[in-house]
């Protein structure tokens, strides 16, 4: 923490700081310029948060220099961090995971024929929505504990692993027993009640960008489930809201790399909720593979005309494996294998 002071600053002011700080514990490292003093704080920084020094006569500004989100950090791991959902399905390594399926799990057969294709593209993860977040209660809410069956039962029958979303709390253990992966959506990003809940639990977490969040503030929402234990976390840009109409969200390209930067936890790309159109999946989904992401989650649907949701945005099987086709060699030019 470095606390810099007005150029009118007396050295009362100045003195005030290094009692405070003393009182607090932390060491003190005073610089005197001409136009003004710097002082640099050492110790644990979390204190400041009870006293913010920026009330004190004669401060201009206080710059923090610990990222708020410790052990999402870098500076907490250097090393990449690879989150494991299956003895096959490891995500952050060389290998890049693309989780496919529908946007909401809709009947076994369905299921199982979308599955089956996916896989064949290969697809390595199995989605699809058990609970819906939907902007109006009237829309198709999921098959609840039903489709969580038919999510682990097709997801066995084809060797995938499988991620769904949970909205509440009180279906973290009932979708434990069923999903290798936890989903936390869009809209829930910011439920830190949740986030603590999924920081208890034994699974690996999705954590999907809310829909108007800055970076920072998924690191912290992150951070809330590694403060809980659970260090298993996997970031997923999945397109913010913009000024642009023509897009259904607008798709972040840059959070790959700034995740990267900044944090030792993988990343991947939801190019179907980032575009909202099918035919902009593609082109998505290959600038991020580019940009270095761990992997992608795209919603493929068969009949994507009578999809319960998101069927505009849904590939069809075929689409999905000529896409998958096109991400190998952009993987390899990156180092990476699909
Ligand atoms: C989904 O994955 O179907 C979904 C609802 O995503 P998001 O939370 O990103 O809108
Ligand atoms: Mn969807």
């Amino acid at each position: 923490m470095i606390v810099v002071f007005k150029p009118d600053a007396t050295p009362d002011q100045i003195n005030q700081i290094l009692t405070k700080a003393e009182q607090l514990g932390l060491k003190t490292n005073v610089s005197e310029g001409v136009e003004r003093t710097i002082v640099g704080l050492i110790g644990p920084e979390e204190v400041l948060q009870v006293t913010p020094l920026e009330v004190f006569e004669g401060v201009e500004r206080v710059i923090p220099v610990l990222a708020p989100y410790r052990l999402v950090s870098r500076e907490y791991q250097a090393d990449n961090s690879i989150v494991s959902l299956s003895d096959d399905v490891k995500i952050g390594g060389e290998q890049l995971h693309v989780m496919a399926g529908p946007c909401s799990i809709e009947s076994l057969d369905g299921m199982d024929r979308i599955a089956r294709q996916a896989r064949e593209g290969g697809a390595t993860i199995l989605r699809g929505g058990a609970f819906k977040p939907r902007t109006s209660p009237y829309d198709f809410q999921g098959m609840g504990e039903e489709g969580l069956k038919i999510l682990k039962d097709v997801g066995e029958k084809y060797g995938m692993a499988t991620v769904t979303e949970v909205m509440d709390a009180r279906d973290i253990d009932l979708i434990c027993r069923y999903a290798d992966m936890l989903q936390i959506g869009a809209r829930n990003m910011q439920n830190f009640t949740l986030l603590k809940e999924v920081g208890k639990a034994k699974k690996p977490v999705l954590l999907k960008r809310g829909i108007s969040a800055t970076i920072k503030e998924w690191l912290m929402c992150a951070e809330y489930i590694l403060a809980n234990g659970n260090f298993n976390v996997v970031f997923c840009e999945r397109g913010i809201r913009t000024y642009e109409t023509a897009t259904r969200n607008t798709l972040d390209i840059n959070a790959v790399g700034v995740v990267k930067q900044l944090s030792h936890l993988p990343i991947i790309v939801d190019p179907s909720h980032a575009t909202g159109r099918w035919g902009l999946v593609a082109p998505a989904a290959r600038a991020a593979v580019a940009a270095g992401c761990d992997g992608l989650m795209i919603e493929v649907h068969d009949n994507p005309k009578e999809a319960f949701s998101d069927g505009g945005q849904s590939l069809v099987p075929e689409k999905f494996s000529a896409l998958m086709q096109e991400l190998r060699p952009i993987a390899q030019a990156v180092n990476r294998k699909l």
